[in-house]
């Protein structure tokens, strides 16, 4: 007996009414992209739950590959058996056989979604359970914790019969949610800030500030391979570079220097707002977590979110260091946030930033400069960089990632 399909549970995307259908489907995509290079595969979406059809290939790899996908609350490998009785407790025998291990005990979970099935839901339990006895020696029967699960389930056009039930890794559908830009720095925090992202259901788009010559171009490459890391997880991922260098210099010649740190984010912000117009997203989001650096009090916050209403989301608010690097090392963007390149931050970075600015004062800096030419300037002269997961994506071994 041979696994010869997945059977995939949709969770929380069941639960979103009229638009489902658009859930299901950008689950589908996902699938289907992630699965690409399985051309036998075949993915079939019904209402509640979507089976990828095997044809022959390998169960294991592809199990790998669908635990990383959002949207998929759980999964379970699964044959497909004729609804002849004899023929069902034929299969459930056989899959049985295929994970039981010596002391192992069951339960039988059966499920009759086709009513008109002649046997009811304990029936089924029954017979399953007293063939699978019969043919297992020395089997115990363990209704509450069971070593193993053996589900039957009768539905219309057939059973699905599997053994075991593997989490998924839960969230929404990519592109589910609407497009938000991330600002992404070379740091521990914005990639991490950025998958989260992604794993609520939003397609993501970068946008990273560098200031040639004071940032080299390894620092770019840095942000490069971070992005990188981020289209692994959504399938694609486009990097706006932001060429900030005058800007700074700008800010550094006319605002106080306790306020450059306020004024450049405030700066980097209006350029993110105007790149998110342009590419139709509805929020943006940061690596923020509060408290962390003076950039990221509630007095900065508030000072520096003056120069915009779009939504700006930061998944890392309450979060401590430690937890934050535990999920960059889980994700695999760690160790390439710690390269010592510089950020266009750190190079401009002022002896003494305010950790209480006030927005008044800032404004009342500002006023004095005219910003627009330039932030027009940088604005003309982003380059996108779009970055599609690389063949090593395959490396099915990376399976802890998630
Ligand atoms: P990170 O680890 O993400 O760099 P951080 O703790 O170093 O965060 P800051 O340097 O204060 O904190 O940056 C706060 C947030 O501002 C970052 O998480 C990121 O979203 C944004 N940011 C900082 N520098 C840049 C940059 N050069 N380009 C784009 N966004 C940036
Ligand atoms: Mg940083």
């Amino acid at each position: 007996m041979k696994y010869d399909r997945i059977l995939i549970r949709y969770g929380e995307i069941s639960t979103k009414g009229r638009n489902r259908h658009i859930f299901v489907e950008r689950l589908r995509k996902s699938i289907k992209l992630a699965l690409s290079d399985f051309p036998g595969v075949k993915i079939e979406s019904k209402r509640d739950r979507m089976y990828v059809v095997l044809n022959g290939e390998d169960f294991e790899k592809i199990i790998v590959r669908l635990k990383k996908i959002f949207g998929i609350q759980s999964f379970s490998p699964a044959v497909k058996a004729d609804k002849d009785l004899e023929k069902m407790k034929d299969a459930a025998l056989q899959l049985f056989k295929r994970v039981y291990q010596e002391g192992d005990t069951f339960k039988i979970t059966a499920k009759r979604a086709d009513k008109s099935y002649p046997l009811d839901t304990g029936e089924l339990n029954q017979a399953f359970g007293a063939h699978i006895l019969t043919h297992v020696p020395n089997l115990r029967v363990d209704v509450r914790n069971p070593d193993i699960n053996l589900r039957i389930e009768v539905r219309e056009e057939a059973a699905y019969l599997s053994c075991e039930n593997i989490q998924g890794a839960g969230g929404l559908p990519v592109g589910s949610s609407g497009k938000a830009m991330l600002m992404l720095s070379g740091g521990i925090d914005s990639p991490v800030a950025g998958f989260y992202s992604m794993k609520r259901g939003m397609e993501i788009e970068g946008v990273h500030f560098y200031s040639p010559p004071f940032t080299s171009e390894r620092s770019k490459q840095k942000v490069l391979d971070l992005a990188q890391k981020l289209a692994e997880v959504s399938g694609a991922f486009t990097l706006h570079i932001v060429p900030f260098t005058e800007i700074q210099q700008l800010i550094h010649k006319q605002v106080p220097e306790n306020y450059t740190m306020t004024t450049t984010r405030r700066m980097m912000l209006k350029i993110t707002d105007r790149i998110r117009e342009k590419q139709r997203g509805l929020a943006i989001v940061t690596g923020e977590s509060l408290g962390q650096v003076a950039s990221q009090t509630l007095e900065s916050m508030y000072a520096i979110n003056d120069v915009t209403n779009t939504p700006i989301l930061r998944p890392l608010i309450t979060m401590d260091k430690t937890d934050i690097i535990k999920v960059a090392e889980q994700i695999g963007t760690h160790d390439i946030s710690i390269l010592p390149y510089e950020d266009c931050c750190t190079v401009f970075v002022p002896a003494s930033p305010k950790t209480k600015p006030k927005k008044e004062k800032v404004q009342f800096y500002e006023s004095f400069v005219d910003f627009e030419p330039l932030i027009e300037k940088a604005v003309a002269g982003v380059e996108a960089i779009t970055l599609i997961p690389k063949q090593e994506k395959q490396n099915d071994t990376l399976e802890e990632l998630f």
